[in-house]
């Protein structure tokens, strides 16, 4: 079998597939969606678990994906992911399975997970505080999302990273005391910036906490000092708090862009190839899928897709549009 690779005309490779499982969500983060939902995909667009598992199983077996991100919408929604799970691991023996989640319900299903192949998670906790993650996910679940966390690391999904979104006014003066709660707990804390990626066009750049600003807010609690290890492909710079071993990330999309060292490519529910978080074109592989093409046609398809990803997002561009799919579409 003719082994294609994922190349641009920039020279990176994409090894890295996020595959988003669902669009829909249990939580409704104010800077993700608004309190009433969305439009959700109707189920005949969705890929069936067999499409999807045919789809990641080009993307392994013929595209050189080494790396699968399962997130969403909530990929813990979507019926049958334990399946799914364990039929991508047989088909990638030695790939890396992921999920990112808001870990509701994965007190109960992270054994199954971890059973089932999947490596690790990355969880979304953007408070400890009850009063603050009900104002921001418009949902009273923190506690669950707590013993999430903890059954996954019992599981052996690790090393359990969480991912957190900043707020002005809202969370930003937590930062500190949710770096606290991670180190005391091993978990791997990262800080994203909030991106143009809401389903309500709402955001704005002078509205956005930097990485500026989280770093001046960790200082007032912690001292880090950049990691040894060379960055690579990973969103995150990382650093050592207090001279190790914990460490803490900075995903600084707007305001540091990593685009040069991307190296992911996205398949949304619908069976839409993105190269970009914030591209504007798609290549649709479940209409190639359902008119009966072959692997080795939606190889070419999703070759062709990878090839035009542009240099950059392009968030600082005077012409940048916001995606007409919110991040919860794609898969975040
Ligand atoms: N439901 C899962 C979860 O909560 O992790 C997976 C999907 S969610 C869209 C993935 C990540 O994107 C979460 O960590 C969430 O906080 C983040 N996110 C959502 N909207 C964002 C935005 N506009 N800017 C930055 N991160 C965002």
């Amino acid at each position: 079998m003719e082994v294609l690779q994922l190349g641009d005309r920039f020279g990176r490779v994409a090894t890295d597939l996020r595959v988003s499982l669902t669009d829909k969500c249990n939580l409704r983060c104010t800077y993700c969606m608004p309190a009433e939902g969305l439009d959700w995909l109707p189920d005949e667009k969705m890929l069936t678990d067999d499409e999807l598992v045919r789809l990641i199983g080009v993307g392994v077996e013929r595209l050189g994906i080494q790396e699968i991100r399962f997130t969403g919408g909530e990929p813990l929604v979507r019926r049958g992911i334990v399946d799914i799970i364990g039929r991508v691991r047989e088909i990638g023996p030695d790939a890396d399975l992921s999920m990112t989640t808001n870990a509701l319900g994965l007190a109960r299903s992270a054994q199954a997970l971890a059973d089932a192949g999947l490596d690790r998670v990355n969880v979304s906790l953007d408070t400890v505080r009850a009063d603050t993650f009900k104002t921001i996910t418009r949902r009273d679940r923190v506690d669950d999302v707590i013993a999430g966390l903890a059954a996954a690391e019992a599981a052996g999904l690790g090393p359990v990273k969480v991912n957190a979104v900043l707020m002005r006014g809202v969370n930003d003066d937590q930062a500190p005391e949710l770096l606290r709660w991670c180190l005391d707990r091993g978990y791997e804390l990262r800080f994203i910036e909030q991106m143009p990626l809401d389903a309500q066009h709402g955001w704005q750049r002078d509205g956005m906490v930097t990485a500026d600003e989280i770093f001046a807010r960790l200082a007032t609690g912690f001292a880090l000092t950049p990691a040894k290890e060379p960055r690579g492909s990973a969103p995150a710079e990382l650093f050592l708090v207090d001279g190790g071993p914990g460490t803490v990330g900075v995903i600084a999309s707007v305001t540091r862009p990593f685009c040069g060292d991307c190296d992911r490519v996205r398949l949304t529910a619908d069976g839409q190839v993105r190269n970009c978080l914030f591209a504007r074109d798609e290549s649709d592989l479940r209409l190639a899928l359902r008119s009966g093409a072959a692997d080795d046609e939606i190889a070419r398809r999703w070759v062709a897709a990878v090839a035009g990803k542009l240099p950059g997002h392009g968030i600082d561009d005077p012409g940048f549009l916001q995606p007409d799919r919110p991040m919860s579409a794609i898969g975040g």
